[in-house]
Order: structure tokens, then sequence, then C-alpha cells
């Protein structure tokens, strides 16, 4: 069933799949173009800023602070069509994307649909260790953070008591370490004084990292200051221990086993299954491997970016998995887009790096910027100065700032809300 629509005139038609930081950047600059047809597909409707979602998931902000209707960002253009669907393949010789039974036609394809978790083999661990990559995920982790203070406050038996009130979070990357100090400062700080049984600060938030180091992107005194201070929060890391077991109960590490009611998983990302879709054979973690210019080999009308893909820098490299690289990905497609239909060729991506950040907690964070490496507050106060600036509404701005005001001023959070059930 070849999709219905109005009539598109031939080798402008620009179908994006996927409105994530890779997509929407593209979408953002064809979407202005009029002499481009273009066809944004995501499964949600929604463009979501992965980078803040933990505050989500650790009652800190509301899922509308940090996600906007893809429709609203591209919307009231006459070239651009939004349609919320789930992708499920690309047929190359048609050059159409399929959607189940029903066929977008493409002159140009951008696939940017991101990375999903990875358990290293274990899908079974997967419904004990929920991982943070939606806003689907982010309240359910919420609900499990707060059902467990909510459950140890009812429990009369100690030992219940202590397996309720102690929180693992898998994988010391950048994820992790946020998670697992917004959730010590929301036990020692934000719940303070809140119930009457229970002691939420006596809570034991663990940090579980393979690897011998926290942040391991990082250069390492940050990665060492990341970790003192989230000891100082109170946070118990172990590093160079890989979690051998995962159930209803809690986490097997090496050899060690940790009682615990509430699991997260930060640990490891794979690729959509875009490579699949394409029929290539993709990299160890799912990637799809492309051309410098960001094409797919033999099909320059197929770009892949952002975390679905694996592209090496100059230095023989691959480009992290990160909002910036996603970000640059999407703008320097556009561009190549708009090159070709006024007739020049294509040119290689370059990406520019700016740096990397991490927050840690109140008054604390690192960041490399060039080669300047920041800690403790200075890298605090730039890490959330960037991310107001990075968010795509001015209101989403206004809002995120003033909650993290009156947070940072009363040490409360305004989204401790319950939702749900597991
Ligand atoms: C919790 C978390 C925190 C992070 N923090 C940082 C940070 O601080 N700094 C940083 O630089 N990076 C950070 N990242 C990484 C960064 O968010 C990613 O590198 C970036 O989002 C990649 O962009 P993308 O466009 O490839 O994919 P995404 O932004 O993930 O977008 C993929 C889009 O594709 C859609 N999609 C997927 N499959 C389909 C399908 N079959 N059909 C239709 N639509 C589909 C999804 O709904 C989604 O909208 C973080 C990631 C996470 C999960």
């Amino acid at each position: 069933m070849t999709d219905l629509v109005p009539s598109r005139p031939h080798g402008r038609r620009v179908v994006i799949v996927g409105a994530g930081f890779g997509g929407m950047a593209a979408a953002r600059v064809l979407a202005r173009q009029k002499t481009v047809d273009l066809t944004v597909v995501d499964r949600r409707n929604h463009h979501l800023f992965q980078p803040m979602l933990y505050q989500v998931a650790t009652g800190g902000l509301a899922p509308p602070q940090v996600a906007w209707p893809i429709r609203r960002l591209l919307g009231g253009r006459s070239n651009v069509r939004v349609l919320m669907d789930e992708v499920t393949g690309v047929d190359k010789s048609a050059r159409e994307v399929l959607i189940g039974k029903r066929r977008i036609p493409y002159d140009t394809l951008v696939i940017a649909t991101g990375a999903a978790h990875s358990y290293f083999g274990h899908d079974e661990w997967a419904p004990f260790a929920p991982g943070l990559k939606t806003l689907e995920d982010a309240i359910a982790i919420r609900r499990r953070i707060l059902s467990a203070f909510e459950q140890a406050e009812a429990c009369a038996v100690a030992d219940d008591r202590g397996r309720l009130l102690t929180i693992v979070v898998v994988g010391g990357g950048p994820t992790g370490v946020e998670l697992a100090g917004s959730i010590a400062e929301l036990a020692r700080f934000a719940l303070a004084g809140d119930f009457r049984c229970i002691d939420p600060g006596e809570a034991r938030v663990l940090l579980i990292q393979a690897g011998p180091r926290l942040l391991e992107p990082f250069p390492e005194p940050l990665s060492w200051k990341a970790e003192a201070d989230l000891k100082r929060l109170g946070v118990e890391v172990r590093r160079g221990a890989a979690v051998t077991a995962c159930d209803a109960g809690g986490v097997t590490v090496g050899g060690e086993r940790i009682p615990a009611a509430t699991v997260l998983w930060a640990a490891g990302v794979a690729a959509s299954p875009a490579a699949a879709w394409l029929g290539v054979a993709a990299d160890r973690a799912g990637r799809v491997p492309t051309l410098p210019d960001l094409t797919l080999p033999d099909h320059p009308e197929i770009f892949v970016i952002g975390d679905t893909s694996v592209v090496k820098g100059a230095d023989g490299r691959p480009f992290p998995g990160l909002a910036a690289v996603a970000n640059q990905q999407g703008r320097h497609v556009a561009k190549t887009v708009m090159a070709r239909l006024a007739g020049r060729g294509p040119a290689p991506f370059r990406y520019r790096d700016h740096g990397v950040l991490a927050m840690v907690g109140r008054n604390s964070a690192v960041a490399r910027i060039g080669r300047i490496h920041l800690s403790g507050r200075l890298a605090w106060v730039i890490w959330g100065v960037l991310h107001i600036g990075l968010l795509v509404s001015l209101r989403s701005r206004f809002a995120v700032m003033s909650e993290w005001i009156w947070s940072y001023l009363t040490y409360r959070r305004g989204a401790q809300l319950i939702i749900g059930r597991d």
C-alpha cells in the first residue's frame, strides 16, 4: 500500500525517520526550504531532551519541561508532514520506507532512530533493572524509587526495610553518575522530614561500574573528582566489578549479593534495528557504518546519523554517542541535501568537539571544555547555563530555570509524583 499523499515533486522528497537530536536538527533546517518536501516519522509525538531526563526520573522536573510535540516544533509549513508511527523497514530498491504495510516514498532518506538499552546478552534482566531512555522510562523509574520509600514506611520487618531502601545504579557513565547523585540528594534532602517511621537519608545508593573508573570518556582527574563528590553525597561506588545476576530481589556483583528493591540500568546501549532494515552488517554495538559524508556505501540517497550510525573521525576513532554529534550530523545532512539540489557534491562530516559535561549534584559537576578541565561549582554553573540554552523552547527555559532556583533554595523537588503501577 503506497502512501497516499498530495502531489509531490520528484527528486525533492526527503523522509527523516526519528525526531531526536539528529533527525530534528536536520528537519528544522530542511523545513525552512520550500523546495524540499519533508516527511518526519517518529513513533512518539514528542522530541525529547535526554540529557535532563534523569531529573524527571528523580522528581526534579516534569515531563513537559524536557519534551515538546514534534508537530509544534515543525508545524505550520505546507512542505512539512509529521507522522506518528513506527517504521518497520526500508525497501532500498523501491526507495520506500515501510510502516507495516504502508509505504512512504523518498528521494533522500535520513535514518536517525537512536539507540536502545543493551543488557549484554541478559535481556531477562530488563524487567528488574529498567533503563532510562524515554519519558515512559523516567516516569517508571520515578515510580519505583518513590514507591520503595512508601513501602519502607509501611514495613515492619527491618531486613525488608533495608532492601526497600537500597537503590543500585548499574553503569558509571554520565547517566549512571547523574542518576546516583540525584537519587542520593533526593533521599538526603528532598525527602527529609516527610516520613515518620523511616529516615530517607539512611537509604543506601550504590553505583556499580565494571570498568576501572567512572566517566571513562572524561579525563582521568575528573573521574576521581566525580567519584569523591558522589561519596560525599553518601553514594557507595563499586568499581571493577560487573553485575553477574539481577532479579526481583537485587543484584549479584563480584560474587556479593546485594538485596535491593530498586535496580536501575545505565550500563549499555544498542543501536536501533536500522542495520537489519538496510541489509548491512552492523558493528558490535549494532550501529550502521557509514561513509565520511554520512551516507550508506553505494546509496548516496540514504544517510544514517546519530547513535544509530558509526563513522570515524580524522583520527580514525569513531565519534562518541553524544547529542552534540547527532545534532551536528543532522545539520550536515541538511546542508548536503541543499547542496545537492543546487548541483554541488558531498562533503565529509567534521565534528567540532566542544567538550563533555556531567552533573554530579548540587554545586558539583565535571567538564572538559576544549583543553580546559573544570569541576565543582564553576562546572555546575556552566552545565546549567549550557543545558538551559539547549532547550528548544523559551517557555521550557523559564520553567526549568524557575524550578531549579526554587529547588536550590528549598532543597525540595517539584515533581515527586507516583503515577501508574508496576
Ligand atoms: C539518559 C540520557 C542522558 C544523556 N545525556 C547526555 C548528555 O548529557 N550529553 C550528551 O551529549 N548526550 C547525552 N545523551 C546521549 C544523547 O541523548 C544521544 O547521543 C542523542 O540523543 C542521539 O541522538 P539521535 O538523534 O541519534 O537519537 P535520539 O535522540 O535517541 O532520537 C531517536 C528518535 O527516533 C525515534 N525512533 C526510534 N525508532 C523508531 C522507529 N522504528 N520508528 C519511528 N521512530 C523511531 C525515537 O522515538 C526518537 O525520537 C544522553 C542519553 C540518555 C539516554
